[in-house]
């Protein structure tokens, strides 16, 4: 897995914004990927008019698109890059190192600091040749967007762990998609003051529907939030939790690609980026931090939540 990057990503100007140009300041220098024009894709998922608006407001020199969701001039075409950078990475095992994130993005409405869904975008169009996809979104966020989305469909698998409550407050363990999509969509909502342990229990579950799906291919919404040092949740993640993860998964998904999500602490967000990369490629651990352990009433909480999950996707998949 290699990064695809390139300066383009620090053209979107949001100012003083937890979502800011310095998330990417450790990939300066870095060789930069040749990126495709990405606006052929857009409409894959997203509404014709959602587009025009968001090309409008940023021509007409920017602003808010909601209350927490910026733009300046240059966003849209930021945004268009990202999607072409994400789809590249669909294409080649990559890990998509872009801005802005994607996951909360919907059909017709940006939110979240997300204007187009990347994520999504490269995943139905891996549908769209006739290839089922998982999802494993493991921002510290619920990827409300890309939940939204395919909360219908049955050619994807959404699993998604995120700290609840905690924005978008959706993501809770009885959603598990509509229609042909029922079961299809997994949510296992982390309580406040989670560490590495319930995150693993999560995994443990989600690893074992994943081996039952047996998508053709792995889309990774790859967001650092999660992570203890993170100062827009209260999730206790430790930074070789997410070598860990790209270990596991790098050897349970041959064909597996990334697209960086959320991440807001500058000084971690570099290691932790790293460590997953690491860990996919099965290169050595270069940052690593003490484990963490969940805090008391997190657990108790958690395994509420456990219970009523498997109680849901029991009709769909085996767990044991
Ligand atoms: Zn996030």
């Amino acid at each position: 897995m290699e990064f695809i990057y390139n300066d383009i990503f620090r053209r979107h100007d949001t100012g003083a914004h937890p979502e800011n140009v310095a998330r990417l300041d450790f990939l300066k220098g870095i060789p930069q990927s040749e990126l495709e024009d990405g606006s052929e894709y857009l409409e894959l998922v997203h509404a014709g008019d959602y587009i025009a608006d968001v090309r409008r407001t940023c021509r007409t020199g920017g602003g808010p698109l909601d209350g927490d969701t910026l733009v300046s001039p240059r966003s849209f075409d930021v945004a268009v890059a990202a999607v072409a950078a994400t789809v590249k990475a669909s294409r080649t095992n990559g890990f998509a190192m872009v801005r802005p994130p994607g996951h909360h993005a919907f059909i017709a409405r940006a939110s979240g600091f997300c204007l187009f869904n990347n994520v999504a975008i490269a995943t139905a169009a891996l549908v769209r040749e006739g290839k089922r996809v998982m999802i494993l979104d493991f921002d510290g966020h619920c990827g409300d967007g890309t939940e939204d989305i395919f909360y219908r469909w049955d050619t994807v698998l959404y699993c998604s762990l995120h700290q609840f409550p905690a924005f978008p407050f959706t993501g809770t363990a009885d959603q598990i998609g509509e229609g042909r999509g029922r079961g299809f969509t997994v949510n296992v909502p982390l309580p406040p003051q989670s560490g590495d342990d319930l995150f693993w229990k999560g995994m443990e579950l989600i690893m074992q529907i994943a081996e039952q799906f047996a998508p053709d291919s792995l889309a990774v919404s790859a967001g650092f939030d999660a992570h203890h040092a993170d100062p827009l949740l209260n999730l206790r993640l430790s930074a070789d939790t997410y070598y860990d993860l790209g270990r596991e998964l790098g050897l349970a998904f041959p064909q597996m690609f990334a697209a960086l999500e959320g991440g807001y602490n500058t000084a971690y967000l570099s290691q932790c980026v790293h460590n997953f990369k690491d860990g996919v490629n099965g290169d050595p651990l270069k940052f690593s931090e003490h484990r963490t352990d969940s805090m008391i009433q997190a657990v108790d909480e958690f395994d509420h939540r456990l219970f009523e999950l498997e109680d849901k996707l029991k009709d769909f998949w085996k767990i044991s």
